[in-house]
């Protein structure tokens, strides 16, 4: 994005929560914004995700520009290009029903119960051994990984993840940062995180602060395939029970 501006207007007051950000997200990164509360995080990834438009300014994902879009160009970029991850996905599952089908009832309600797919998102995010368990027989954090199971399940290539960690504590943290690392090294997909979180900053290729609705620093720390997988090794943090 360039130049992204985005104003709230309410009846007397404006609020200009992003105030001319620029931001270039690589493919295949894995990156995170970080800033104070109130800053234009979570506006920011609502414009990135096409659930809100911008003010002014650009903003183009993988080649399409978001500004040109019609309502029906958005609806379809919001489930083919972009998943969603928020602080209380879990909220939104059924806790009466199964991991497997809370993966399954969102894909069935788009017209396609595939039931193998299903299994293979939960063994994407370490928890098959857990498919015909209750929900509320989950920790919190695995119910977060049945939610990111479902953001993944139209095969996104962007990933968005508003304080995906916020609700769980720092051991869960860890397994779902460490999840992320997987996704990201292992089908490649682009991954935005959200996060108040510090320790997150030594664990994703990049971090990046945002001030009064601009980005106000970039630190830049690439880090190797190898040094992950060793960490994830060491820490044995996704644990195949
Ligand atoms: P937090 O860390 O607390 O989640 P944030 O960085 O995500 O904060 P935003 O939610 O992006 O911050 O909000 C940026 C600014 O825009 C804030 O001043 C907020 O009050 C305002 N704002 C956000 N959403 C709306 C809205 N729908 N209507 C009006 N103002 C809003
Ligand atoms: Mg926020």
């Amino acid at each position: 994005c360039e130049g992204l501006v985005k104003i709230y207007k309410m009846s007397e007051l404006e609020v200009f929560a992003l105030q001319g950000l620029d931001l270039q997200v690589e493919k295949g990164e894995l990156m995170a914004i970080i800033g104070n509360s109130g800053s234009g995080k979570s506006t920011l990834l609502n414009m990135l995700g096409g659930l809100d438009r911008p003010s002014a300014g650009s903003l183009v994902v993988d080649g399409k520009d978001l500004l040109k879009f019609k309502e029906r160009d958005l609806v379809r970029y919001k489930q083919e290009t972009v998943g969603f991850v928020w602080q209380n996905n879990a909220r939104n599952l059924v806790p009466y029903l199964t991991a497997l089908e809370n993966v399954e009832i969102p894909m069935m309600l788009a017209g396609k119960r595939k039931r193998q797919r299903a299994l293979e998102l939960l063994e994407s995010v370490g928890l098959s051994h857990r498919a015909k368990n209750k929900l509320h027989q989950l920790s919190g954090g695995e119910q977060q990984r049945v939610a990111i199971a479902i953001a993944l399940a139209n095969h996104p290539k962007l990933l968005l993840a508003d304080e995906p960690t916020g609700s769980v504590d720092s051991r869960m943290a860890a397994q779902i940062l460490d999840l992320f690392r997987i996704l990201n090294r292992e089908i490649g997909i682009t991954i935005v995180i959200v996060t108040h979180d510090p320790e997150l900053a030594k664990k994703v290729d990049r971090v990046v602060a945002i001030r009064d609705g601009k980005i106000s620093s970039e630190m830049l720390r690439k880090r190797s395939y190898d040094e992950d997988l060793a960490e994830i090794e060491q820490g044995g943090v996704i644990e195949a029970e």
